[in-house]
């Protein structure tokens, strides 16, 4: 489907032209019909899917075709973002996206002075993307009112609430005065975030892309067992050996992070890094240099990296897994996406053999395990007998001494004695 086709104003879609958007993805394609219609949505969908248009283009609109003249620091649209770098990254976008339109975007966000965020609202703005512990600031020290939002927007909901951003969404939300449309947007619903939903949202339609908290199907994974002691060796042989060219690599620890990029970059692999620790410029910087490809890797932390958008990357490597294995999901939401082939590699060492388990739960898939030559795990096959009687593991499908019909065997003899069971209780 077209973005013409939905009628929307030409300056949008000469706008989305030049962006090289051609016809909608189908979170847009589903999403956008219903928000134009002034329904609040509940739309499942992760990072890389298009999701920023999918919501920012139907409020453009919408606030086209009613205008209404700005008032001083008042805004008529919110966008709620869990980080800076995402909160930067969706206003750019929708920068792009009104450039030939009479509506103004500003963006707030920690970390940097307000004054120049306070500067920026003094006129008022149209729509206002930020993250939701900058913004109860401004609105506490009077520099924004939410008294005329017409529009609400939580990107990436699941997110802030993982960072403890509940009671500011909820004080958030309380000062938004007018009836509006609320748009939630979320890659996982833990029951928190359906608690949440069903607090903001009135009859919402449901919009979701592909299956629950399945991952883009343009991404192949693979599982690299390795001990812990010899990751970075690892890593910085694949690289090497399979002329990976743009790597993101995730750690769980900043301390970690910095570690790892010297021994890369000793390894002559030009590497940066992204982590709490470093100056929001620095972040930037390093982001900056990885997309135009001076950087080969870049390693971050899920914080600093969330909800980046990095276009065509083709390698996420996860250096630790998660801690949670809905943050798989979210970290190689990086690769993938817009259609590309991606291929999400993840280290792993005997500590998280019981992540990688939930991982492939979560997922669906049984992840392809690859044991590089000289890296053989020590042990392995002992851990995984004495791990294989816990119960997270009763379901476990992605041994690598079992094949696809061992799989499919043992299944088939479960169902048959479960059904041999329900004869015996009639
Ligand atoms: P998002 O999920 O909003 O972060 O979008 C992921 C990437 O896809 C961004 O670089 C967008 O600019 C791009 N994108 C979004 N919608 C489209 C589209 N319809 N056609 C081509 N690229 C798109």
């Amino acid at each position: 489907m077209s973005f013409a086709s939905q009628g929307f104003a030409p300056e949008i879609v000469r706008a989305l032209e030049l962006g090289g958007y051609s016809k909608m993805t189908p979170i847009q394609s589903k999403a956008i019909p219903l928000a134009r219609k002034g329904h609040d949505i509940l739309a499942n969908a992760q990072t890389g899917t298009g999701k920023t248009a999918a919501f920012a283009l139907p409020i453009l609109q919408r606030m086209l075709d009613d205008p209404s003249p700005r008032a001083r620091r008042h805004i008529r649209a919110l966008v709620l973002a869990p980080t800076r770098e995402l909160a930067q990254q969706v206003s750019d976008n929708i920068t792009h996206y009104s450039q030939f339109l009479p509506l103004t975007c500003a963006v707030a966000y920690g970390g940097v002075k307000m004054a120049g965020q306070a500067r920026a609202l003094e006129p008022g703005v149209d729509l206002l993307v930020a993250t939701p512990g900058r913004l109860q600031e401004l609105v506490e020290t009077h520099q924004v009112s939410l008294a005329k939002v017409e529009f609400l927007v939580l990107d990436e909901a699941d997110r802030m609430l993982d960072m403890g951003f509940i009671g500011d969404i909820q004080r958030i939300r309380a000062q938004i005065k007018l009836p509006h449309q609320t748009l939630l947007f979320s890659a996982t619903y833990p029951p928190k975030m359906k608690q949440l939903a069903s607090e903001l949202l009135n009859k919402p339609k449901l919009v979701a892309v592909g299956e629950d908290n399945r991952t883009a199907e343009t991404v192949a994974h693979v599982f690299y067992p390795v001990d812990e002691s010899r990751k970075t060796e690892l890593l910085s042989e694949l690289i090497g050996r399979k002329n990976w060219q743009q790597v993101l690599v995730f750690v769980n620890y900043k301390e970690h992070a910095d570690a790892i990029a010297e021994e890369l970059n000793a390894d002559g692999l030009a590497t940066g890094v992204c982590h709490g620790d470093r100056s929001q410029g620095n972040r930037r910087r390093a982001l900056k240099e990885f997309k135009e490809g001076k950087l080969r890797v870049l390693v971050a932390t899920d914080v600093a990296a969330r909800g980046l958008d990095i276009q065509g990357l083709p390698h996420v490597v996860n250096f630790d897994l998660p801690f949670l294995a809905e943050d798989y999901v979210h970290r190689i939401g990086r690769t993938g996406r817009a259609g590309l082939q991606g291929h999400a590699v993840s280290l792993v060492g005997r500590e998280d053999e019981l992540t990688a388990v939930q991982i492939e739960k979560l997922i669906g898939q049984r992840v392809r395990r690859v044991e590089q030559p000289g890296y053989e795990v020590t042990n392995r096959e002992a851990l995984l007998d004495k791990l294989h009687h816990k119960p997270a593991f009763r379901d476990r499908r992605g041994r690598t001494n079992r094949s696809d019909d061992q799989f499919a065997a043992e299944r088939q003899l479960r169902v048959r004695q479960a059904a041999r069971n329900r004869l015996k209780n009639k």
